[in-house]
């Protein structure tokens, strides 16, 4: 058990850690595999196919792997969280793993952090229901503990499908696990904030968790400019104008 002095000290040195990189290794949360959780050895159906269903939308896919236990998250979830909203998506936020408002409900984005999300969403220009909202991972870690590298192995070839029949022209990623996770870098969020990147046919923004921003309000402005780097490409490849350009110039007069 940490006292809240050493947690205090751990969290603030987390947040330069993620803001300016660093050689010190230090994951606040707990991310010991709890008594509960059955070992891996004991729970996965290690010779499960690790393909992924032939499927034509969302919706089947969902039916398909709703039962998965290619990991031994498989056994602690209450439910499957395969991530809602726009089938179509031009747009779509990745984030980390449910939490317990997710894992009870079945929805990503259901807590606190997702309420954060949708104000996110509303100053990117859309509306909740208009994007579509996925997690690296599909079931909760016990605890809200950090996804093990065997949990985001087996489940990234769902993300990569769900991705493929979204075919969102943009992503977002929600904090440093899911953008590691998806680009296979391990910098930190603050270098990996400065850059856009191609993954599949989408390009790809990296920002801050909503998590983290509740924890970290000052984070909020650079969430912000964030938002401002993608709304400026999204306008003008999409609208072919920037509304937000023309804020500004009206601004000026
Ligand atoms: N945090 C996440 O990363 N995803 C959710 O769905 C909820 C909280």
């Amino acid at each position: 058990m940490l006292s809240d002095g050493a947690k205090l000290s751990a969290a603030f040195l987390a947040q330069e850690i993620d803001i300016y990189g660093g050689e010190v290794i230090l994951e606040l949360r707990e991310n010991k595999v709890t008594k509960d959780e059955k070992p891996l050895a004991d729970s996965v159906e290690k010779k499960q196919d690790l393909a992924v269903p032939e499927v034509s939308n969302l919706l089947e896919f969902n039916e398909a792997i709703k039962t998965c236990l290619k990991c031994a998250l498989g056994h602690t979830r209450k439910k499957f969280v395969f991530g809602s909203g726009n089938p179509n998506a031009t747009l779509l936020f990745i984030g980390e793993a449910p939490g317990q408002d997710e894992d009870e409900q079945g929805l990503p984005f259901v807590g606190a952090a997702g309420q954060l999300l949708t104000k996110i969403i509303n100053i990117a220009g859309f509306a909740r229901d208009e994007v579509y909202i996925a997690n690296i991972l599909k079931c909760r870690p016990p605890g809200n503990r950090v996804p093990l590298p065997e949990e985001i192995e087996s489940c990234m070839p769902y993300l990569s499908r769900q991705i493929e029949l979204i075919k969102p022209r943009y992503i977002f990623c929600l904090g440093r696990t899911a953008a590691q996770s998806l680009l296979g870098l391990n910098d930190s969020l603050g270098n990996l904030r400065k850059k856009t990147y191609q993954f599949q046919h989408a390009q790809m923004f990296v920002t801050y968790h909503p998590a983290a921003l509740l924890r970290n309000p000052s984070w909020r402005w650079d969430c912000y400019d964030d938002l401002k780097k993608f709304r400026v490409v999204y306008d003008a490849e999409v609208c072919g104008k920037s509304p937000m350009q023309e804020l500004e110039a009206k601004k000026r007069a």
